[in-house]
């Protein structure tokens, strides 16, 4: 097939079960693809098998291997989520807060790294460590640091955050986008999530705070003056998590772009 025969070839096989402007940027990830491919029959071969994955609602980051977010472009696998836009703005919040200053950070859970990457990207000055509990998805993590050369800037660790907290560090700055999704709500979420994204990373397991309220002990001891806390956070339990930082500390809600309560960010 020619190129453009794949086209229309695409365009019918998405069109009862995509809209005008999917089918548009799926195929300009497909595109993309095809034409590092040289030898003819790969090339149908593996449009054959994207095909099927699309159709059957895979994200097509998945399909690929790869998301852009914020202005890079990161590795994702099913064992790290694929970055969301309010993650691109939580990293524009404290990027906007913080300029030149040197920062010590440590990002818990952090999937492929597209937190401290981005921010280490940013701010050649910074160093950070990064928490997850999954070794597979610290791999992704791995190949991320190792590809925006920020292995001596960032170090990743393997790491139960909820179960081991007893390490005493002096960090500037902590960086969270912790699961916050409680399982009753497993029916509402959109099965493409459900169904491909790892339910370690969306989760709780046991209280849809269980995090924050980890993250708080952690923020109090590990932490030096005037420290910054930033988390996103379920647009539900929002409110629950500011209350939560006042009793101690002051803690700002920041809205995301859709005007949902989405960000707290503490100071110490
Ligand atoms: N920090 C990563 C992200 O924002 C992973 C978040 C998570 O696994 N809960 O994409």
């Amino acid at each position: 097939m020619t190129i453009q025969e794949f086209k229309a070839d695409f365009q019918e096989k998405c069109d009862p079960q995509f809209s005008k402007d999917e089918i548009h940027s799926f195929w300009q990830w497909f595109n993309e693809n095809l034409i590092s491919i040289s030898n003819p029959t790969d090339l149908e071969n593996n449009y054959n098998k994207w095909c099927l994955e699309l159709i059957s609602g895979k994200p097509i980051q998945y399909i690929f291997g790869y998301s852009f977010f914020h202005k890079y472009c990161f590795q994702v696998t099913s064992d790290t989520l694929i970055p969301r836009p309010e993650t691109e703005e939580l990293c524009e919040l404290i990027l906007n807060q913080n300029q030149n200053t040197p920062l010590f950070g440590i990002d818990i859970g952090t999937g492929s790294g597209c937190i401290p990457i981005t921010l280490l990207n940013e701010r050649s000055n910074w160093k950070f460590r990064a928490l997850d509990l999954s070794v597979n998805a610290l791999k992704v993590a791995e190949t991320n640091t190792k590809k925006y050369q920020l292995s001596n800037r960032l170090e990743l660790i393997n790491q139960n955050f909820l179960e081991n907290q007893n390490v005493t560090n002096n960090y500037d700055i902590i960086v969270s986008n912790p699961p916050y999704i409680d399982p009753k709500e497993r029916d509402n979420l959109e099965s493409r999530v459900t169904h491909f994204e790892p339910h370690m990373a969306l989760f709780v397991t046991h209280d849809v705070l269980e995090f924050y309220i980890a993250l708080f002990a952690f923020f109090e001891r590990n932490t030096n003056p005037n420290a910054q806390l930033w988390m996103e956070t379920h647009q539900d339990y929002c409110n629950d998590v500011i209350e939560l930082f006042n009793t101690k500390f002051r803690a700002k809600k920041i809205e995301d772009l859709s005007k949902n309560p989405r960000f707290v960010y503490v100071v110490k």
